[in-house]
């Protein structure tokens, strides 16, 4: 792909035109160094001052503020109770005591048989390449553990795959972080190369917010990955309202769904956010617009500094109940909680 991007760039014919329908493509890094990072900037750019909140925003929170220009151009300039501005905005709230929420509320820290791998399911494996993300969500229940961008080293990686290669009943792998496709296309296909040799591995899926948040993500060099893997694959997007699935995100999802790549949706339930039932039936629809399906609806996790998103048990399984009075079956997701010491997710739905 990029012998043709060069070699378009090179032709006298190439109309500007063509060469900005290219040049994006390459542009994700640089989105991501251009993050919003400040409140400040954050406001400022939607028109909002600190008398218009309800609650006064987090300066310098330790999970520090951090969102791609892609998406806040997503929010509605004007109103400080935007669903998308909620989940990234740092509110006082998190620093007020919430009995109940821990820093690990999945006991996650520990439970690694190798460097970056988690295995608590059968037959499937989180790989934890990168603690990085785009953006950072406030309900994040990574949100207390090192999110420097500290990735795997090659001596991790290699005690990660002499574990897995002593691991036949695993068939699945899935690259989660942090945010995978914060990585590099290069790095990606390292990793992928070295597990295509293990041949009991047959499926490969990514956990990602970025195809969200930074659509541009899904750039030639990955399609190409993609495309060209052994495995079967499989994208998870993460998206929890429906104006989070703009066209330019439809328009970035379209071709990986033309080469093969199974599209599925996970989401959290957020006090505020999409807690009503015309906003999870409009996510719904429109994850079926851009070709992905609902895959799971997760009850927040118990971490400290996210309480005021929780919505409680019997809450949650009655507007599941209306869902699934409004949508057809493949429009719903499994709603589900993580337990620790449980063999896969747990499904609250009745
Ligand atoms: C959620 C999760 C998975 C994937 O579970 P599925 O039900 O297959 O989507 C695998 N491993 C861990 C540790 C997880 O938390
Ligand atoms: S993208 Fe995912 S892992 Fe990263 S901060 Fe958001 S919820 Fe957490």
């Amino acid at each position: 792909m990029l012998t043709e991007i060069e070699s378009s760039v090179d032709s006298p014919h190439t109309s500007e035109r063509q060469i900005a329908r290219l040049a994006p493509q390459s542009d994700w890094q640089t989105q991501l160094k251009e993050a919003v990072r400040s409140v400040d900037e954050l406001l400022d750019r939607l028109q909002l001052t600190a008398r218009d909140l309800d609650q006064p925003a987090l300066h310098n929170a330790p999970f520090p503020l951090r969102v791609p220009l892609s998406f806040v151009n997503r929010m509605r300039p004007g109103d400080p109770n935007d669903p998308l501005l909620r989940q990234v905005l740092p509110s006082g709230r998190e620093t007020e005591p919430q009995p109940g929420y821990s820093d690990d509320p999945l006991a996650e820290q520990g439970q690694n048989p190798a460097p970056g791998v988690i295995h608590k399911y059968r037959g499937r494996a989180l790989l934890v390449s990168t603690q990085a993300c785009a953006v950072h969500c406030r309900y994040c229940f990574r949100q207390h553990f090192p999110y420097a961008d500290n990735r795997l080293s090659r001596d991790d990686w290699q005690q990660a795959l002499a574990y897995l290669s002593s691991q036949p009943d695993v068939n699945e792998i899935i690259f989660s972080g942090g945010d995978p496709l914060s990585l590099p296309n290069d790095r990606l296909a390292g990793m992928i190369a070295d597990l295509e040799r293990l041949p009991h591995l047959t499926t490969l899926r990514f956990h990602s917010r970025t195809p969200v948040v930074l659509p541009d993500r899904l750039d030639a060099g990955f399609l190409e990955m993609i495309r060209s893997t052994r495995f079967k694959t499989v994208l998870v997007i993460h998206a929890n309202h429906t104006r989070e699935l703009n066209d330019e995100v439809h328009r970035a999802l379209a071709p990986l769904r033309r080469i093969g790549c199974t599209l599925l949706n996970q989401a959290v339930l957020l006090r505020g956010v999409n807690d009503r039932l015309e906003d999870q039936c409009a996510l719904s629809r429109r994850l079926f617009d851009c070709d992905v399906l609902p895959y799971y609806l997760h009850v927040l996790d118990p971490v400290r500094g996210a309480a005021h998103f929780d919505v409680d048990d019997r809450e949650a399984r009655s507007l599941w109940q209306s869902m699934q009075a409004e949508l057809p079956g493949y429009l719903l997701p499994r709603l589900t909680r993580e337990v620790p010491g449980d063999a896969g997710k747990r499904w609250l739905n009745p």
